[in-house]
């Protein structure tokens, strides 16, 4: 068996980016963007106030406060997205509102809190500091510099800096196109009455929800009986428009566990089966080159409804970020505080589903969600991150360091 560091390494070594496209703005959120976003213009483009205030000349609100206001003549106003430019006097103020342009000639502006308008005039009670409440021309960045890199994804923020540069549409990389594959004889679809031994279904609906998630959308699910024919049916189905199928189930040693043989006879490349850890042990990666020269990807993930997400977390998501474009191939960890004694046995990362707590002394402790068993959706569902129990240990004392990924399905 392989370690999850060498799972992670042959993951990242057998996926290769989609190609590129282009997006509108209003399509392109979940996707990374293809190329380093350059600036069309400097942020900001032109002097501004950042307040609603009044434009003035420092020298004129010597010792100004509120018992001893400074009187300065008010010659006009400049609203937001007035191109006026104007010289201003010592002696004079000029109107200013937030975003407006800030003319040359005034050296800061003084907020509309310490002024009181009188008669043409305006007295301020405060002084002011050179470049005061003025938001220099190219403070943020100077055109032509790189302001986000390629591989960075379109979140809200990147989606509105884009537009501030007056994009319409950027290059992204394609979104991959995923279809999911649900094995064995006791599943039911959700709606429909349960025979006696009968379940249902809730891998499919824990996997459309994580790739929906992720931006990934339109994914279908097709149910295999436990028989070779079915198996095979279901992933030549699944497979044949998308880039990836994620299969749950019939992946282990059990005598109706067709996934991986049917695969391999599909003609994939198994770059691993079986990883030391826990849950998810019976995690398959394989790999298909087609004849049009692209690659499919599929991850035969195990039954049991929290390895499913658990390694749909730890496994899927950094090869669906590769896929995808993304700069960062894995989740980083963080290390905390366990905040209650473990045990088990030595051999497997253990991935103790857990939520985070702050102690007394400030530090943040992991403790582990009531059910912890693979079958106990419940305890995932309920947990904020995922404690590394490493597999060398077979014991995890309370304040011992011990590193967490935080679950976060969105990224
Ligand atoms: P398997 O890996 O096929 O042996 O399945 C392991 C366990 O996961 C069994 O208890 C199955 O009943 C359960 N299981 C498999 N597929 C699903 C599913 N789609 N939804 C809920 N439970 C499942
Ligand atoms: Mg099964």
């Amino acid at each position: 068996m392989i370690s999850y560091e060498e799972a992670l390494k042959l993951v990242d070594d057998n996926v290769s980016t989609l190609g590129k496209t282009e997006f509108r703005l209003s399509e392109m959120a979940g996707c990374y963007l293809a190329e380093n976003v350059i600036a069309t213009m400097s942020s900001p483009q032109f002097d501004n106030s950042a307040v609603d205030g009044y434009g003035i000349k420092t020298d004129d609100l010597k010792n100004a406060c509120e018992d001893a206001p400074k009187q300065l003549k008010l010659i006009t106003a400049i609203a937001a997205g007035s191109p006026k430019e104007l010289q201003i006097n010592t002696g004079e103020a000029v109107k200013i509102f937030t975003g407006a342009r800030v003319p040359s000639s005034c050296e800061a502006v003084v907020m509309r809190e310490y002024c009181r308008e009188d008669n043409g005039s305006v007295l301020v009670e405060c002084s002011a500091k050179a470049g005061e409440n003025i938001r220099r021309a190219g403070d943020e960045y100077k055109k032509g510099e790189t302001v986000l890199e390629a591989g960075i994804k379109a979140t809200p923020p990147v989606i509105a800096l884009l537009a501030s540069l007056g994009h319409v549409k950027f290059p992204v990389f394609k979104k991959p196109r995923v279809s999911l594959v649900v094995t064995g004889d006791e599943l039911v679809e959700p709606g429909n009455p349960l025979r006696d031994g009968q379940i249902y279904d809730s891998n499919a609906y824990g996997l459309t929800a994580a790739l929906n998630a992720l931006g990934i959308v339109g994914c279908k699910h097709y149910i295999a009986r436990d028989t070779r024919e079915e198996t095979r049916e279901a992933f030549e189905k699944a497979l044949l428009d998308s880039d990836m199928v994620i299969s749950s189930g019939g992946v282990s040693v059990g005598d109706h566990d067709y996934v991986k043989e049917t695969l391999e006879a599909l003609g994939f490349r198994t770059v691993f089966w079986r990883i030391a850890i826990k849950p998810g042990k019976p995690v398959y990666f394989g790999v298909l080159d087609t004849q049009s020269g692209e690659r499919k990807y599929v991850f035969g993930l195990p039954g049991n409804p929290v390895s499913v997400l658990v390694t749909f977390h730890q496994i899927v998501k950094p090869a669906l970020r590769k896929l995808a474009g993304g700069a960062f191939f894995r989740t980083e960890t963080v290390r905390v505080t366990s905040g209650s004694a473990l045990k088990k046995r030595p051999g497997r990362l253990d991935f103790v589903r857990g939520t985070l707590k702050s102690s007394d002394n400030g530090k943040s402790l992991a403790i582990p969600t009531r059910g912890q068993e693979s079958h106990m959706l419940s305890g995932l569902a309920k947990a904020q991150v995922v404690l590394h129990f490493k597999a060398e240990l077979d014991r995890l004392e309370a304040e011992d360091p011990v590193d967490v990924t935080f679950i976060n399905w969105n990224d």
